[in-house]
């Protein structure tokens, strides 16, 4: 059975499972950014959550945005480079926007992906099509709007295909921004890093509120 929405305690055990999740696959993310970047994108993640789930153990939480904010801030101060800088700012700026809320529904969910996707967009630039982070959160915070008035499991669980198509989308991109850009077409044929990042998180999310 589905929940309708998370508590603040719910979504804080939500953000440690995708902390969890996304440490176990740092050899993927690691391979991911291996082929087209220079390898380090697996460490920088498996390091942002180990700080995330630090943070998130030592705080008690009554706002859901809170809860993203700080994971946003633990990324933010533990992984340093561009992927610091554009994760943690998906995390602050959907949580800053959702930072009254106690409780996280579609609604929630759907403010936290649009400002965290048009923070990401701001501070690093890239755009629709560039093959990053972008290609697979701009599908989901699309898709988040179309769903905002369903059960949270519900909508997680459609965000969660819209990144994931999004991630597979990016294969077929030429990138033009990011870690891959110098490499022109050679980058045609494999997902962007930070997309794959995404679509484990949405999916972690998604998996969470379905249970
Ligand atoms: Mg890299």
């Amino acid at each position: 059975m589905g929940k309708e929405s998370l508590s603040a305690t719910e979504t804080r055990d939500m953000m440690v499972a995708v902390a969890d999740k996304i440490i176990e696959a740092e050899p993927i993310l690691t391979d991911a950014d291996r082929a087209l970047g220079d390898g380090d994108h697996g460490v920088g993640m498996e390091r942002g959550m180990n700080a995330v789930k630090e943070a998130l153990a030592s705080e008690e939480f009554t706002s859901v945005g809170k809860v993203f904010m700080s994971v946003g801030m633990a990324m933010m101060s533990s992984m340093g480079g561009a992927s610091g800088a554009v994760f943690g700012t998906l995390f602050r700026s959907g949580g800053k926007a959702i930072k009254d809320s106690e409780t996280f529904g579609a609604a929630e969910a759907a403010t936290f992906f649009k400002e965290g996707t048009d923070g990401v967009m701001t501070r690093g630039g890239a755009k629709p099509g560039d093959k990053t982070m972008v290609d697979a959160l701009l599908p989901a915070a699309e898709k988040g709007a179309e769903v905002a008035d369903q059960p949270v499991c519900d909508a997680l669980a459609a965000i969660a295909g819209a990144a994931a198509a999004g991630r597979d989308a990016s294969e077929d991109m030429i990138a033009t921004m990011g870690r891959a850009k110098t490499l022109g077409e050679k980058s045609l044929g494999k997902p962007d890093a930070g997309a794959v990042s995404v679509a484990i998180i949405a999916k972690t999310m998604a998996d969470f509120a379905a249970s």
